[in-house]
């Protein structure tokens, strides 16, 4: 069987339903082979499970009912909530929560027959850019097993790398889909603030997150985008506006090209860039040009702050968001006889949270305390305003902004961890989308050394029509995905 992708399954499953068995086969073959040493998953469905739910969507097919996804197994990351099945954030204050309900975009692509095969590995409440920070394991990275595969959706990004999924949903406040996009060779792609619904997504940073697909190519990107987005009264910030359909842009890019005016911001590219990173771009950007592409390089000053003015934003939210976890409703708990609320509450997080989950809560308290408030929380929120209006600027002038997704290459397990500043550092060129709640995709586009370099294209608000019909042709030029490491292939 070749590589599969989202299209190719769902193209041969189409006449010939009863195929959809053999891909389970091969999938749970190929978790068999790699999930001990990868270890993308939480939870992994039992193949029984499976395999019944891919009888009845069989059956649908044969009587021409089928949906769009027909049995496709989709991974989910383990911060949106699924029904009756364990959702835990990576944390161990939620490692026994099961959900009462199914996340808007799980019910979307149940509903067009989609299977969810499980749960996948993350940074702990989603702070972080390794799966370093998950409470249970570190993921793996399928291109080089010592390496960490980008977070914090690493083990969506993982499971699909790996073909231990045909494609999964990841979330992204910061770069969380792209990142581990970009270091495993995957597509990955943040919605505009506002086109996906978050109801059913545990809340990080609620200013910022979005839920996305990662993909083996842009096309199955396309398709999935389709299936979940669209406006959901559950999510009052989602309002959905759809202009075309996805998938068919994404085929005509491929078909037919789509060229456009490019823009390099040189901050996004300056000297925190690795070198064998910035100049993959430059080739990459060389290569766009030689196929009608124009590219022009400014500077804008104010995005050195992008960095700082995400990570202020991001940790106030997430200390307010996170307060709810009081150990009384849901998740780990304890005794509460003879204690007293604040101690029962302070016992339950002191042991719930992670390090970098505890670090956030305390700085994000502090930057949205009284005395500090104006001083940081309220300035960041007008450097996000300053950055937001320079960057429409910009996409008035040019189509898209692009960039390396990552200014590194994948780091080693326990290379960056170590340093909670050289973690966040490696964000700087996939906050700004957040801050500004613009569409940005990551496409891989190089190796080297036979590590995955990934190449962003972000776009204006609600421009995922566009985004993704160039985003196929770039990929077309790239000629690096649909691709697989060998040793998983074999
Ligand atoms: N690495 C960033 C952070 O830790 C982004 C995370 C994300 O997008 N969820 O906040």
């Amino acid at each position: 069987m070749n590589v599969p992708t989202l299209r190719s399954f769902i193209d041969e499953v189409s006449d010939k339903p009863k195929l959809i068995l053999d891909y389970i086969e091969y999938i749970y073959e190929k978790i068999e082979k790699v999930e001990p040493i990868i270890r993308a998953y939480i939870t992994v469905r039992p193949k029984e499970d499976i395999i019944r739910d891919a009888k009845s969507v069989i059956e649908k097919m044969k009587s021409g009912n089928g949906g769009k996804l027909r049995g496709a197994l989709i991974a989910i990351k383990d911060n949106i909530v699924t029904k009756g099945l364990r959702t835990t954030c990576a944390s161990k204050i939620l490692h026994d929560f099961i959900p009462p309900y199914n996340a808007t975009v799980v019910e979307r692509i149940l509903a067009e027959d989609g299977i969810i095969i499980g749960k996948t590995n993350m940074d702990e409440f989603a702070m972080g850019s390794t799966t370093e920070n998950s409470a249970f394991f570190p993921t793996r990275n399928p291109w080089d097993v010592n390496r960490v595969p980008g977070g914090s959706s690493g083990g969506s990004a993982a499971a699909v790398a790996a073909l231990e999924a045909i494609a999964s949903l990841g979330s992204d406040t910061g770069g969380s889909v792209r990142a581990p996009a970009a270091f495993t060779a995957t597509v990955g792609l943040k919605p505009t603030y506002g086109l996906v619904s978050r109801y059913g997504l545990i809340a990080y940073a609620s200013s910022m997150d979005q839920i996305g697909p990662i993909c083996r190519t842009v096309v199955d990107t396309a398709i999935l985008l389709d299936v979940i987005a669209g406006r959901d009264g559950r999510d009052a910030t989602c309002v959905g506006t759809r202009k075309c359909n996805y998938l068919e842009e994404a085929i005509k890019g491929l078909n037919e090209g789509s060229t456009a005016k490019l823009v390099v911001i040189e901050e996004m590219v300056s000297e925190s860039v690795e070198s064998v990173v910035r100049r993959s771009f430059e080739r990459s950007l060389r290569k766009l040009e030689s196929n009608g592409f124009l590219v022009d390089w400014v500077s804008e000053p104010i995005v050195k702050y992008a960095l700082p003015t995400y990570y202020i934003i991001a940790m106030g939210e997430a200390s307010s968001n996170l307060a709810r976890y009081d150990g009384l409703r849901y998740g780990l708990h304890h005794k509460v006889e003879g204690l007293s609320w604040c101690e029962v509450y302070s016992k339950v997080r002191s042991e719930g949270f992670g390090k970098e989950v505890k670090r956030r809560v305390l700085v994000g308290t502090f930057v949205l305390s009284a005395g500090y408030y104006d001083a940081y929380y309220l300035r960041a929120s007008k450097v996000r305003r300053v950055i937001r209006d320079r960057i429409k600027s910009l996409l008035n002038q040019y189509d898209y902004i692009v960039s390396p997704t990552m200014p590194v290459v994948p780091p080693k397990l326990g290379e960056r961890i170590v340093d909670p500043l050289k973690l966040y550092a490696i964000d700087i060129d996939t906050v700004v989308a957040n801050l500004v709640g613009l569409p940005a995709i990551s496409i891989p586009s190089d190796f080297v050394d036979g590590l995955p370099i990934g190449f962003q294209v972000m776009g204006d608000e609600f421009s995922e029509c566009n985004l993704l019909r160039v985003s196929s042709f770039i990929e077309s030029i790239f000629k690096i995905s649909p691709t697989a490491p060998s040793w998983v292939i074999k």
